[in-house]
């Protein structure tokens, strides 16, 4: 009994905190706009008809069985994921060097990718890794945890509630050469704010030219712009470039997979004997960390994205969440710049792309909103668009209104 006297409470999630405060508060027109999910015009989460499709033909194929899955997971998974964040064409692909890992969602990929880095990665020094301030709180434990101390790069620049351009490029400039620099391929979480196609290539240069190395977090392909194509822009635009790259996928907001951990890693190399060795080193690390990954959701992905029909009717899914999204964010502006006339600019609720939005409210305001109104959000201002909908939307615009003013 003795052994673990020592070891401290850990304070808990602060998503969870706010997920267990608004469940517990009675009131009838509480909202939430901490869950980092999406959900319907009823607050109701959503199984894409797609998902629900191949979810049968999976149940009717007596083909399937429990058995373990290869290492790096399902051949046909990750050769289709590659092909979907890299694009169909991509020379990479074509020339063999994608070195592909199927992953417990997108933690596991940036985990993998991360655990790969402290391992082989020639650092200039100490073991460093770049990261947009702010940025998913869990990149620091995750890179902590494998001895890559986190550094902040300037990316929100609050004057503006948009991109610190300026201070982010003369961070890449200044940084020693072969840095790694983390970037979120779209919808950047929780700001976002996303560099514009221009900017990126103005990011692109300064990569190239510093040596440094871009480790892409994409948790949002299509869930952002509602085109799949367009919110792989930086991905494939960084790859045909020739920056050193590596991507983290996740399948858990685009195809409404969060429980079944669907994701993969994808180390773009120089040349296929390279890839070779990349491939061997993964496979070990993968065996001690997790042995193989889960067979159900790669499953899914498969059909989904090797199918016609079902691959259309998933981007037709897509287009509703993100539409529904966008339309919120449409109908925000619009309450508070026409309807209520609230002090300030609003214009960023409309730039912002993706699930979350910085509002740009500060702390005190926020605490407001939790406390007088019921709505419970995270304390940097930061507000998930699904959780609006045509129901409480007023609701949140007045009490936003009453506290700003
Ligand atoms: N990366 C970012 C930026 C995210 O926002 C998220 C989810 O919120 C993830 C990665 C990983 O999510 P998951 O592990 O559910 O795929």
């Amino acid at each position: 009994a003795e052994t673990w006297q020592q070891v401290p409470l850990a304070p808990p999630d602060s998503i969870f905190k706010l997920t267990a405060a608004f469940k517990a508060d009675t009131y009838e027109k509480k909202v939430n706009l901490g869950v980092g999910a999406y959900r319907d015009d009823n607050s109701k989460p959503w199984v894409l008809p797609v998902v629900k499709k191949a979810t049968q033909l999976l149940l009717t194929d007596d083909t399937l069985d429990h058995e373990y899955l290869p290492i790096l997971g399902l051949p046909e998974y990750t050769a289709a994921a590659a092909r979907l964040i890299l694009g169909p064409d991509s020379p990479a692909i074509q020339e063999n060097r994608v070195v592909s890992a199927q992953t417990i969602s997108g933690t596991g990929a940036n985990h993998l990718g991360a655990l790969f880095l402290s391992r082989f990665y020639g650092f200039n020094g100490d073991k460093k890794i770049y990261l947009s301030n702010p940025t998913w709180a869990n990149h620091h434990a995750i890179f902590r945890n494998v001895g890559i101390e986190p550094v902040d790069y300037p990316y929100y620049d609050p004057k503006t509630i948009g991109l610190d351009f300026d201070g982010f490029i003369n961070t890449l400039k200044a940084a020693p050469e072969r840095s790694v620099f983390l970037l979120h391929a779209c919808a950047h979480n929780p700001t976002g704010v996303d560099p514009t196609p221009e900017q990126w290539k103005g990011i692109a240069d300064v990569i190239l030219e510093r040596k440094h190395y871009a480790f892409f977090d994409c948790a949002y392909q299509g869930f952002a712009s509602g085109d799949l194509d367009k919110d792989a822009f930086a991905v494939r635009y960084f790859v045909s470039r020739g920056v050193p790259s590596l991507v983290c996928q996740s399948f858990a907001k685009n195809a409404g997979l969060y429980g079944e951990r669907v994701g993969a890693l994808h180390v773009v190399s120089k040349d296929l004997e390279t890839a070779n060795r990349i491939k061997s080193q993964l496979s070990v690390l993968q065996r001690s960390e997790i042995s193989n990954p889960p067979s159900h959701g790669a499953r899914l992905i498969t059909l989904i994205l090797n199918d016609g029909a079902l691959f259309e009717e998933w981007k037709r899914d897509i287009s509703t969440m993100a539409n529904r999204i966008i339309a919120m964010r449409k109908e925000l502006h619009r309450l508070l710049t026409e309807e209520l006339r609230t002090p300030g600019n609003w214009d960023h609720i409309i730039n912002q792309i993706g699930m979350f939005s910085f509002t740009g409210i500060n702390p005190e305001q926020s605490q407001a909103l939790v406390e007088k109104a019921h709505v419970y959000l995270t304390g940097n201002g930061r507000i998930s668009m699904a959780g609006l909908n045509s129901h409480n939307i007023r609701y949140f615009a007045e009490n936003l209104d009453k506290v700003v003013r």
